[in-house]
């Protein structure tokens, strides 16, 4: 059989994969694992498709079940530390619903995930280097749902504290564009969403109360929230802004880390109306990230980026000295063997 290879293998891109465990449901459902983790340790993975047809895939890394928040943040933390040096990274995570892409990215109080981790990693290797940097952090946390941005701590009464001049610029603009945020380019290779709140963070306990605030706002409004994440990509940015002591140069670099919507392709004879839409958005945003990376990969002249709100926030973050990490997330049920096939597919769409 042949193997596939992730994408990444090419450029600034690293493909990991990651296996969530059989929940409860499926072991007394009696559903079997279709994943082989025989050569796993060697970013090998695969799919045990059917009699003695076996599907391979390559990655820089697959996680097992068995694999906790620390080892699996472990192989990202070099990329994050590099955002202090000066690059822009992107770390999200793809799958379809139920897979782990929000244990992933934001875990739990007792789990924490990529993001936190990648904070707290931040202001220690920060405070190392204070002799000679001094570093600035600040967060937004936006949604994107039915390509539009929302701005998560705008909307958070929680985040008055935080920014109230921003707010305040915050309030006049929606007063003229209600309910909608516009990407710009303000200087070359920046692209940025004019009003926005940045939250100024000076430790990790300032941290978590953001990502608090985001996470209740993003509850407002939606009568489901688990549906409602499933269908909106969540995004945290990470700006960085570093100056030299030595020579008084200054930086600045951005960090996002997303949390992307559910993958599962929804046959349009289930849906209608706002939902048909809600999905046929989905597809659009997903699809039009894999043509950036595929494009990237392809080291093609032009890069899709304005093809979706998505592709064209992560913009700075992806390509050029941007650094790239996707996880695609899996389930290792029989029964969900199909998103599965479909999820690595994408993750190795380029070759
Ligand atoms: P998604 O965000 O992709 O929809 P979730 O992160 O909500 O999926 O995960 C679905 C369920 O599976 C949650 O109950 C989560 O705690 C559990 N889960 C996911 N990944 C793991 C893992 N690696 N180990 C243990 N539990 C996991
Ligand atoms: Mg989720």
């Amino acid at each position: 059989n042949e193997v596939q290879e992730a994408k990444g293998m090419f450029c600034n891109i690293r493909v990991f994969c990651r296996c969530r465990p059989l929940n409860k449901k499926e072991v007394s459902a009696g559903y079997a694992t279709v994943v082989d983790f025989d050569a796993a340790k060697d970013g090998d993975l695969g799919i045990l498709a059917g009699g003695s047809n076996k599907k391979t895939f390559k990655f820089d890394r697959v996680y097992t079940p068995k694999d906790d928040q620390v080892e699996v943040f472990a192989d990202a933390s070099p990329m994050v530390i590099s955002v202090l040096d000066g690059y822009n990274v992107c770390i999200f995570a793809y799958g379809q619903t139920g897979t782990g892409k929000t244990f992933t990215m934001e875990g739990s109080e007792q789990n924490r995930g990529v993001n936190y981790r990648t904070l707290e990693q931040l202001f220690k290797v920060s405070n190392e280097r204070s002799d000679t940097f001094t570093y600035n952090i600040s967060v937004s946390v936006l949604e994107v749902y039915n390509e539009q941005i929302r701005d998560l701590l705008a909307t958070s009464p929680a985040s008055k504290k935080y920014n109230n001049n921003i707010i305040h610029s915050m309030q006049r603009l929606r007063k003229t564009q209600p309910g909608w945020l516009e990407i710009r380019k303000v200087a070359e290779g920046d692209h940025h969403v004019p009003g926005i709140v940045e939250a100024k963070v000076e430790n990790i306990k300032e941290v978590w109360d953001v990502l608090q605030a985001g996470s209740n706002a993003r509850a407002v409004g939606s009568n489901n929230v688990n549906e409602h994440s499933s269908r909106s990509h969540c995004m945290l940015c990470i700006m960085v802004r570093a100056k030299n002591l030595m020579n008084g140069e200054c930086s600045k670099s951005k960090l996002w880390l997303v949390d992307l919507a559910g993958s599962e392709r929804i046959a349009k004879t289930d849906v209608q109306g706002d939902r048909l839409k809600e999905a046929q958005n989905i597809n659009r945003s997903l699809s039009a990230l894999g043509d950036v990376i595929s494009a990237l990969a392809a080291k093609s002249s032009h890069i899709p980026y304005r093809n979706s709100k998505l592709t064209h926030l992560l913009q700075d973050s992806l390509g050029g000295d941007a650094k790239t990490l996707m996880f695609v997330q899996i389930s290792p049920s029989e029964q969900d063997m199909g998103e599965t096939l479909s999820s690595l597919n994408f993750a190795t769409r380029v070759r």
